[in-house]
């Protein structure tokens, strides 16, 4: 009996030498995992059995697919990685550096999965992947950045939900992500002492339907793609009833991140074929830093959300350590537009709160970004280097000769297209830097008070509540 079950085994196979095997027998999923001296069986990533020896769990195996076969219960089990939010389980980091990085993720939140950890080339010390999701002594830094740099707060008008250029509005749904990238903008959203991402989006979705210039939303956080579908319909389903409202974007990591919970989630994938149609599109807004994140699930991923009828897109911050090279940049653009994903925007990456490792000058930036475009197609070609300032998204046309060529794309005071050229000092790394940049701004004022300014709360967060079970 049991040889009829098909086993795949994963290529997280020998993180933290547990390995793991995947039965699949029709749409049902299930994973064992086994060391040296235990065996246990997992449902949806919940130990479910736990065994001292082999014998025992081929008992067990016959069992379930007995049970399988009498078709007891619906469940669809999805075989994914597990999560790991202790950075102490991370045993590839050695026993002295963990100690110290469990400082910082007593500030900032720490997440990972064994699938993206599998992508780290731990030889290498200076790994782009490793440093994309592994903490960094510099975070602890208390002399650079702002927790919310471009002043979301002054966004919100009314809680979960931002209105900063005219025809666009922000959903801001979800607090959670496939992992934690280092150098996130929006890590004040997973603080314990934060609330700015709503579960509950009704008063997002009432204002959106009771103001008609917004004729585009962006579900965000956080990564939305982290819903449950049914959660996800209901946002859609709601979105698509307001006549005004004509693109639906996502912005997610997940494809990524996680590609195996996108392409494997059948019931997610319908629910985008749902809602995309021919008229009215639902825009996947990825976010791919590194080629070496294009692995082969990545691209089954891109093929189920094209499949459902998705555009994606990718957008990317130029990160020191990450992606600052033109070979690297250069290939991330040909290897997404090849695939059919348009490259979007390169963002300069913004002066959040520990985040001074990931800073490249805006002349260090925008010339990274030339050499890249030098060596794509047209089709590669298409992405923007911009800001997105508490003023506005200003698109980098040029650094040259010590000046900044500047414009705005979207603009909070309707400066649309605006050109700026100012003084571009070698160190400048934001527009701030720029003399004279206040010259084309105000600080704007908040609109709605229901929504806490982290730049005002004390730097170090809350301690975080003692979790039940740790990945
Ligand atoms: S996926 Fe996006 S929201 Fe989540 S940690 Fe990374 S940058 Fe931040």
């Amino acid at each position: 009996m049991i040889c009829k079950i098909k086993i795949y085994l994963y290529k997280f196979i020998s993180y933290d030498n547990v390995y793991s095997i995947v039965f699949e027998y029709s749409n049902f999923f299930f994973m064992c995992r086994f060391n040296k001296i235990m065996f246990y069986f997992e449902l949806n990533n919940e130990i479910i059995f736990i065994f001292s020896n082999v014998l025992a769990t081929k008992v067990i195996i016959t069992f379930v697919y007995i049970l399988l076969n009498k078709k007891m219960g619906e469940y669809k089990i999805m075989s994914l990685p597990r999560y790991i939010t202790d950075i102490n389980r991370i045993t590839q980091i050695p026993e002295e550096e963990r100690e110290k990085l469990s400082k910082i993720t007593d500030k900032f939140v720490f997440r990972v999965n064994e699938y993206y950890l599998n992508l780290i080339n731990w030889d290498d010390p200076e790994d782009p992947i490793k440093k994309l999701v592994i903490p960094n002594t510099h975070e602890l830094s208390e002399e650079y950045g702002r927790w919310d740099a471009s002043d979301e707060d002054t966004n919100y008008v009314v809680p979960g939900c931002q209105h900063k250029y005219k025809t666009t509005a922000l959903l801001i749904c979800s607090e959670v992500c496939g992992a934690y990238c280092r150098y996130c903008f929006r890590k004040r959203l997973f603080r314990n002492d934060v609330k700015e991402a709503m579960s509950d989006v009704e008063p997002g979705l009432d204002y959106i339907s009771k103001t008609p210039e917004i004729n585009n939303v962006l579900l965000t956080g956080g990564d939305p793609l982290i819903l449950a579908a049914r959660r996800l319909d209901m946002i859609f389903t709601r979105l698509r009833e307001m006549d005004h409202v004509k693109i639906i974007r996502v912005g997610s990591k997940l494809p990524v991140f996680n590609p195996m919970a996108i392409y494997k989630n059948q019931e997610l994938l319908d629910v985008i074929k749902k809602h995309s149609t021919p008229e009215k599109r639902i825009y996947i807004m990825a976010h791919v830093n590194h080629p070496r994140e294009l692995t082969e699930e990545a691209y089954k991923c891109f093929e189920a959300l094209h499949n459902a009828g998705a555009i994606v897109v990718n957008q990317t911050p130029v990160l020191k350590g990450i992606n600052d090279d033109p070979v690297v940049l250069g290939e991330l653009l040909d290897k997404l537009s090849w695939a059919g994903v348009t490259p979007y925007y390169f963002f300069i990456n913004r002066p959040v709160r520990g985040n001074d490792d990931f800073v490249l000058t805006l002349e260090e930036a925008y010339n990274i970004v030339e050499g890249a475009k030098a060596r794509t197609s047209g089709l590669g070609k298409r992405v923007r280097l911009s800001m997105s300032h508490t003023a506005g998204k200003l698109e980098i046309l040029a650094i040259e000769n010590g000046k900044a060529y500047l414009k705005f794309h979207q603009s909070r005071d309707g400066d649309y297209g605006k050109f700026i050229v100012l003084d571009c000092p070698k160190d400048a790394a934001w527009f701030d830097d720029l003399p004279g940049n206040k010259a084309y701004w105000e600080q704007p004022e908040k609109k709605t008070d229901d929504v806490v300014s982290v730049n005002e709360m004390k730097d170090m967060p809350e301690p975080r509540r003692p979790r039940r079970r740790q990945a």
